[in-house]
C-alpha cells in the first residue's frame, strides 16, 4: 500500500472492442466516509459489453467495467457508520451523485438532476478521475452507495443483484407488480430471469417471452406459468390483449409492436433493454387501448437495500455461470449468443495468480 493510492490488480479494455487483458490501477485510499471492499465477485452486465465496445458513444478507456459487485468490507474511514471490516456487502452501477437535489434526497440517486456517477465509465465529481469497475480486486466506495447483502443469498449469486435485480424490482414495484396482476418479462437473460423470480415472489401471475421454446422449462422453474416463443406465430397471437405489465429486457433491435400488442387497456411497456438502435413504434401500437411505453433505469440506495432484503426473505437470487477473470472475453462472445444460463459471474479471487 502506498500514501497515494492502493495498488489493485484488475482486467480492462483498451479500446472500443479491444479484449479485456491485466491492467493494474489505484484505489484511493479510505476518506472518512468511504469503505475499502474486497471484491469476491462481480457479474457481467450486458451493459458491460455495451460500454466495452463503445456502442452507446463517449466510453472512457482504458476501461475496467463491471457494476455487480460483491465483497467483504476490507477497513472503512473514521465516519463511517453502517459498515465495519468483515461485513458483506454490495456496490451497484452508481457510486456517486450531487446529494443534494429533489431526486437525491427522496432517494431516488439513479435519477439525479446532475446525473448520477456511474460505478465505470464515468468521471468522478471532481470531473477528471475516471472511474473504474468491479473486474478488479478492490474498490474504494462512499458509504452512502454501499449496501449490505443478506447473510442467506451466497456472495457469488446475489452479485447480478447489484444490477439486474434493482433495474428490475425497481419498475415491478412501481407499477405495482403484485397479486391479480398479469406481467410478462421479455427476454429471458440476466435481467429477465432475475425478473420473472421477483414478479412471481411478488404475487404476480408471470409469462416469459422468449423468442424460442428453449428455456421454456426453466422458465416454469423460476415462477413462470406462461410462455410465449416469439418464433411461433400462433403462440403470440395468443398472447394478444394478455398482460398489465410488461418489463421488456431486449439488448439488440427487436419489434417492439410485437410486444405492445400484448398489453391489455391501459397497460404499460417498460423498457430497460437498453439498444443502442432507434426502436421504431407505430401510434396504433399505443393509441387505440390507451397504452403506455416507458422507460426505467437501475434503482436508488434505499431500494436496493429494499430489494436484497426482499431477495433474503424470499430466497431468491440469480442463477449463475461462475468463471475465472482469464475467461472474460470468451464470456462476452457467449453473451453476445445468449449462452448463458443466467449470468455469468467472475470469480475475483482468480485475479490472484496474475502478475502485475
Ligand atoms: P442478456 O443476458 O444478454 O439478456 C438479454 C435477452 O434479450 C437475451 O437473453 C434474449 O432473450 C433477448 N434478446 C437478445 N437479442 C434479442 C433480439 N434481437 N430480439 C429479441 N430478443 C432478444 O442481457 P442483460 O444483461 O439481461 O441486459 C439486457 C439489456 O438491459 C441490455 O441492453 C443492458 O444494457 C440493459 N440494461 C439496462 C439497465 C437499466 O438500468 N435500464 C440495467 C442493466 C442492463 P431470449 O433468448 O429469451 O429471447
Ligand atoms: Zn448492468
Amino acid at each position: 500500500m502506498s500514501e497515494t493510492g492502493i495498488k489493485t490488480k484488475a482486467y480492462a479494455a483498451a479500446s472500443a472492442g479491444s479484449e479485456l487483458v491485466p491492467f493494474e490501477i489505484n484505489r484511493r485510499q479510505p476518506a472518512p466516509q468511504d469503505v475499502l471492499i474486497k471484491i469476491k465477485f462481480c457479474g457481467i452486465c450486458h451493459s458491460d459489453v455495451h460500454q466495452a465496445k463503445d456502442e452507446w458513444g463517449g466510453a472512457i478507456f482504458p476501461m475496467v467495467p463491471g457494476h455487480e459487485i460483491a465483497g467483504i468490507v476490507e477497513r472503512v474511514g473514521e465516519q463511517v457508520t453502517k459498515f465495519k471490516p468483515g461485513d458483506r456487502v454490495g456496490v451497484g452501477c452508481m457510486v456517486d451523485s450531487c446529494k443534494a437535489c429533489e431526486s437525491c434526497n427522496e432517494g431516488l440517486e439513479q435519477y439525479c438532476e446532475k446525473g448520477n456517477v456511474q460505478t465505470y465509465n464515468a468521471l468522478a465529481l471532481d470531473g477528471k478521475t475516471p472511474n473504474l469497475g468491479g473486474y478488479s480486486e478492490q474498490i474504494t466506495v462512499l458509504e452512502r452507495f454501499v449496501v449490505s447483502i443478506p447473510d442467506s443469498i451466497p456472495l457469488d449469486k446475489a452479485a447480478p443483484l447489484l444490477c439486474a435485480g434493482i433495474t428490475t424490482y425497481s419498475p415491478l414495484k412501481h407499477w405495482k407488480a403484485g397479486p391479480g396482476k398479469d406481467v410478462a418479462v421479455v427476454g429471458l437473460g440476466g435481467l429477465g430471469h432475475v425478473a420473472v423470480k421477483i414478479a412471481h415472489a411478488m404475487g404476480a401471475k408471470v409469462t416469459v417471452v422468449s423468442r424460442s421454446l428453449g428455456k421454456i422449462e426453466d422458465a416454469v422453474l423460476m415462477g413462470a406459468t406462461g410462455y410465449v416463443a416469439t418464433s411461433d406465430q400462433a403462440s403470440v397471437e395468443r398472447a394478444s390483449n394478455s398482460f398489465d405489465l410488461i418489463i421488456n429486457t431486449v439488448s439488440s433491435a427487436a419489434d417492439m409492436n410485437t410486444y405492445l400488442n400484448m398489453l391489455k387497456r391501459d397497460g404499460v411497456m417498460v423498457l430497460v433493454g437498453a439498444p443502442a438502435d432507434l426502436l421504431p413504434v407505430h401510434p396504433f401500437s399505443l393509441i387505440p387501448k390507451r397504452k403506455s411505453l416507458a422507460g426505467s433505469t437501475i434503482g436508488g440506495i434505499p431500494e436496493t437495500q429494499e430489494m436484497l432484503d426482499f431477495c433474503g426473505q424470499h430466497n431468491l437470487a440469480a442463477d449463475i455461470e461462475v468463471i475465472p477473470i482469464q475467461q472474460v472475453n470468451e464470456a462476452y462472445e457467449r453473451l453476445l449468443k445468449s449462452d448463458v444460463r443466467y449470468r455469468f459471474v467472475i470469480d475475483i479471487d482468480s485475479l490472484i495468480g496474475e502478475k502485475s
